[in-house]
């Protein structure tokens, strides 16, 4: 059955000590009060095992934002997926567009990542979308089906439907830009449209697919509201409790 979730992305932001204290704000906050989604934090790789320990006994999960795309071995500075399961996370955020951009993270990269990551019992919240340029050229569509159809179209029907997707359109990551609850409905409607003719209908809508992009208190209940978006990836928004707890009861 399709799962609604709210997932937060700290990136590269907090202490050790800061992303403790707000996992733990956000641990009280959600004590007695009715979720209607799955909650999860991803906090920098640096503070994961310790966010786990803070969030125990709590609905909040736990990701990392990235993991190696090898298994094991003399790759200096990575961090492979099942040293991530050995913390108790239990996602990890892949293809996000800043590594996509900044890393040259491309689809292939993306596909072994997840091969890596499911092999390890952990669930991929796979990000795609469009840069500004793509948009206004009118190629989105185009886009967003080559970047889901190349990462996540190589697994079989069971694996993929053990996938979280985030469509999150470039220009309104961190922007302050959001799509519109139109334009968001538009792009994931067609993305259970793709996976519908890959998968079959039954994977198609059982699917959970977040939106991201400056999405926020003020803004997460029209988005949510939409059929085919089933949560949201948050960045800013994330950072702090009382924001991260509004989107959570946007649902
Ligand atoms: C993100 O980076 O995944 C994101 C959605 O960021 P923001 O909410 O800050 O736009």
């Amino acid at each position: 059955m399709r799962k609604n979730v709210v997932a937060g992305n700290w990136k590269m932001n907090k202490t050790l000590q800061e992303g403790v204290a707000l996992a733990t704000e956000l641990k009280e906050a959600l004590a007695g009060v009715e979720v209607k989604c799955g909650v999860v934090v991803a906090p920098p790789l640096t503070h994961v095992a310790s966010v786990v320990e803070a969030v125990k006994g709590s609905v909040i999960g736990v990701s990392a934002q990235n993991c190696a795309e090898k298994e094991k071995g003399a790759y200096t500075g990575e961090v492979s997926a099942e040293m991530i399961q050995s913390t108790g996370a239990g996602f990890v955020i892949l293809g996000h567009s800043e590594r996509r951009e900044y890393y040259g993270e491309t689809s292939e990269i993306i596909k072994n990542k997840i091969q890596l990551v499911l092999a390890n019992g952990l669930t991929p919240i796979v990000c795609f979308g469009e840069v500004l340029a793509q948009r206004e050229a009118e190629k989105h569509f185009d886009v967003v089906k080559s970047q889901v159809q190349e990462a996540m179209f190589d697994f079989s029907a069971a694996d993929f439907g053990k996938m979280i997707l985030a469509y999150e359109p470039v220009w309104a990551i961190g922007t302050g830009k959001t799509a519109s609850a139109d334009q968001a409905q538009e792009i994931h409607a067609f993305v259970r449209g793709i996976v519908a003719e890959k998968y079959g209908k039954q994977v198609a809508d059982d699917c959970t697919i977040l939106y991201g992009g400056s999405c926020n208190p003020a803004n997460a209940k029209e988005l949510f509201s939409n059929p085919d978006v089933d949560g949201g990836l948050i960045g800013g928004a994330s950072l702090k409790a009382a924001d991260f707890m509004a989107i959570i009861q946007a649902f």
